[in-house]
Formats: structure tokens, sequence, C-alpha cells
């Protein structure tokens, strides 16, 4: 059945291998587009879906889109006709995680999407390293949200915290519920704003985060002594004045920075 003719159902199109919830709650969308920050950049958007997101971008930016379901791409095809014939919109149909090099465009962008749950990490990961990405505003799992935006000293905080919050400003700028989808996800979700100051680049510092944080209710020192020399990690917290006692999710992302320089 041709998907045009279906969209007042839009629970019977959805396909869940890809994640699709597709965003009916106009209000949502409207508070998206305000919190999109002011850049003369071009916008990518992953996964348009129906649309619904991508026909107020076209508006105000030109627009790269990456979708992956050769259904919904024939009919943003026809959508989109005139912004594609103007170059508002540029679409790329097929598994933008094949494409995505270590660029996803070949000049500055930035990430606005209702992204696919499944991979939204991942996604969010290779964006941070990408430097052609500059900002994000990407709705995802409230869940997976706060573990980006958590502080020290939440429960939330983590590796994603500390390798996100080294090369951006991270912030929660809405919460979405259930019922702002359809058809609706099982969690609740929220947009997230990723404002990035650096590229993520550096592996040994994040493989030394993972070790920190393999036991979360485990002393930061046995973790990293599982990792590191003993003589080694005692000598670095005698210099930072840290107290062995201290649990992962305690110590600052500059704390981090500062540990790891001493444990090279
Ligand atoms: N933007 C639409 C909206 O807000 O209603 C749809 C969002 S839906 C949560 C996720 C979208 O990502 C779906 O259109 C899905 O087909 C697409 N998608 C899933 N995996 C993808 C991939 N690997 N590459 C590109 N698009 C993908």
């Amino acid at each position: 059945m041709d998907i045009l003719q279906t969209m007042q159902n839009r629970s019977a199109i959805a396909k869940k291998r890809f994640g699709q919830n597709f965003l009916r709650d106009e209000s949502v969308v409207a508070q998206i587009i305000q919190s999109m920050p002011l850049t003369p950049h071009r916008i990518a958007e992953i996964g348009p879906g129906l649309g619904d997101l991508t026909k107020y971008l076209v508006d105000v930016k030109s627009v790269t889109a990456f979708e992956v379901d050769t259904d919904l791409c024939k009919h943003l095809q026809h959508q989109f006709a005139d912004a594609i014939a103007t170059n508002k919109l540029t679409l790329r149909c097929g598994d933008v995680l094949e494409t995505w090099k270590s660029a996803l465009l070949d000049e500055p962008y930035d990430l606005v999407a209702n992204l696919p749950y499944y991979i939204a990490t991942n996604i969010i990961l290779k964006a941070l390293a990408d430097p052609a990405c500059k900002n994000m505003l990407v709705m995802i799992q409230r869940e997976v949200a706060e573990k980006f935006s958590a502080a020290p000293n939440e429960r939330a905080f983590g590796a994603l915290s500390v390798i996100t919050q080294s090369v951006a400003d991270v912030s929660i700028v809405l919460h979405v519920p259930p019922t702002a989808f359809e058809p609706a996800p099982k969690v609740d979700s929220a947009v997230l704003l990723i404002r990035k100051t650096a590229n993520r680049k550096d592996e040994e510092f994040e493989e030394m985060l993972r070790s920190a944080f393999t036991q979360p209710r485990k002393t930061l020192y046995k973790n990293l002594t599982a990792r590191y020399d003993g003589a080694v990690v005692t000598q670095a917290f005698e210099t930072l004045e840290l107290e062995r006692t201290l649990r992962p999710h305690q110590l600052s992302t500059s704390d981090f920075h500062r540990l790891y320089a001493l444990l090279q």
C-alpha cells in the first residue's frame, strides 16, 4: 500500500528493526526547531522518517538527510520534490553508518534529528569524533540522554559523561513522553543539546575511563589497579590528594584528565 495512503496510521507502516517511532506532537517539533543552535552550518538529519521534522528544517536551513528505509525514501523523494530540486534538501538513501567515514559531510554541519534509538549512542560518539560536526540537537532515550549530560556525583555519571563533556557543553533541553510518538515507544525520551568545543580523539583516555567505571560500586582505586601498576596509581592519588575510598562517579571531568596525565 502507498505510504501516502497510510499516513493516518503510522503504527501500520512503522518498522521496528529501524527504530521507527514517528513524532506526531507538533509542539515538540516546534520546541526542537526553537532550540536549534544559531549557526550558519548545514543541517544533517539522520532518519527523516515521514518528514515531520524535515519539513520545518528545510524552511530554515539547507539539509542533508539520511534514511535507511527504501519505502520511506521513495515517499520523501515525492513529498520533498521541490526542496530537492532547489537544493534545500539532499536525500541520501541507505544506512548512514555505512556511508559515514571520518566525516559525514564535507562541510561543517549541525546534527538535528529524532534518532533511531538502537544506534543513537553510536551515532553521537561518531559525531563527537567527526571534525565536520559542530553541534547536535538530538532526541534519544531519556535514560541515555542522562548518561551524556550527568554531572559528577549524579547516579548516571559515567564514562559517556566524561567522554562527551571533555569535548562539549551538554544539556537536556526537553523531556518528551511516549505519547508524543506513533507508535509510542516503551521508554521516555529527551532532547539533548551538545555544543562541541573540540573533537573526540583520545582512545587511550577512553580506555582508562572504561577501566575506571568497570565496576561503578567499587572504588576508583580498585578499578584502576586492575589495569595500571598499583604503585603508579598510588602515586597519582597522592599527587592529586584523592581519597582511595572515592567511587568513580565522584570525580570531575577535569580530575579524570589530571589523573590520566599522571598514569601515562
Ligand atoms: N524523524 C522522524 C520523526 O521524527 O518522526 C523519524 C524518527 S525515527 C525515531 C528514526 C528514523 O531513522 C526512521 O525513519 C528510520 O527508518 C531511520 N533509520 C534507522 N536506522 C537508520 C540508519 N542506519 N541509517 C539511516 N536512517 C536510519
